[in-house]
This record gives structure tokens, C-alpha cells and sequence, in this order.
């Protein structure tokens, strides 16, 4: 058994992480059409690694997507621009801090990965229950 993530709170969370990553890579245009918000998702649940800029960035983005529809296309232009525009996305240095663990209302480990609807469904829902948490839902 794997013991709980100390960042997101669940447990084998980066082996689901995976597994939906080779689920989404096997088939682009019906597990993957949310790849997007997956990655997203999985990123603002483990900070640990990233800026503070990035995260910024991160959780703006998902509220775009999620509430505004911003589309795949749209937020590739959009990550290169903020590459361009210098952005550091990964901490140099280790956080001097223990990570903060939030007590959010659904993790990765909640996604089911039996049928694309099903999938779909509960990325969309993963990532409502994430700006819910950040309180940045509108
Ligand atoms: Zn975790």
C-alpha cells in the first residue's frame, strides 16, 4: 500500500497520474481531449515543484477553460506566449517549507477511467471541485 501523497492527500495518486497519461497518449481524440485539464489539475494539486508565478497562471487558466470554454488551441498560444514572456514554471531551488496539504473535495484517485463519458465527466468535475476549493469558481 502506498502512504497518502503529502501534497493532494490521497493515496497512489502519481501512479493514476500515469496511468491516465498512457490512457490519454493511447487515445488522443477520446480519453485525451481533456489532457489539458488533467495536467492542469494534477499540477495545482501538487504545487510542490512550481513557481508561484506558474501556479498563478496554472489556476487561471483552469478557471478559463472550465468556465469561459477557452479551447486546447487557445491555451497552447496562450502557454507559449507566457513562456516568451519569460515565466519561471519550476522552483530553482527546494521549497524551504513543507508542502501544504489541502483537504480538496476530489483527487485524482476519483477520476473513473472505465469509459471515456464517465472519464470526461469527472475531469470536468474534478476541475469544478478545484476552483470550488480556490474559491475562484466565477
Ligand atoms: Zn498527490
Amino acid at each position: 500500500m502506498s502512504a497518502n501523497c503529502p501534497e493532494c492527500g490521497a493515496a497512489g495518486c502519481r501512479d493514476k497520474f500515469e496511468s491516465m497519461l498512457a490512457l490519454e497518449f493511447e487515445s488522443p481524440t477520446i480519453f485525451g481531449a481533456v489532457h489539458h485539464i488533467t495536467v492542469i489539475c494534477y499540477n495545482i494539486q501538487h504545487p510542490h515543484e512550481f513557481t508561484e508565478e506558474s501556479l498563478a497562471w496554472m489556476r487561471l487558466s483552469l478557471r478559463a477553460i472550465i468556465v469561459d470554454g477557452l479551447s486546447p488551441a487557445e491555451l497552447r498560444k496562450q502557454v507559449r506566449k507566457t513562456i516568451k514572456g519569460g515565466v519561471q514554471v519550476k522552483r530553482h531551488a527546494e521549497p524551504s517549507q513543507e508542502p501544504l496539504t489541502r483537504n480538496w473535495s476530489m483527487t485524482i484517485t476519483d477520476i473513473r477511467t472505465e469509459n471515456p463519458e464517465g472519464y470526461r465527466e469527472d475531469i470536468n468535475a474534478w476541475a469544478r471541485s478545484i476552483l470550488k476549493d480556490l474559491n475562484i469558481e466565477s
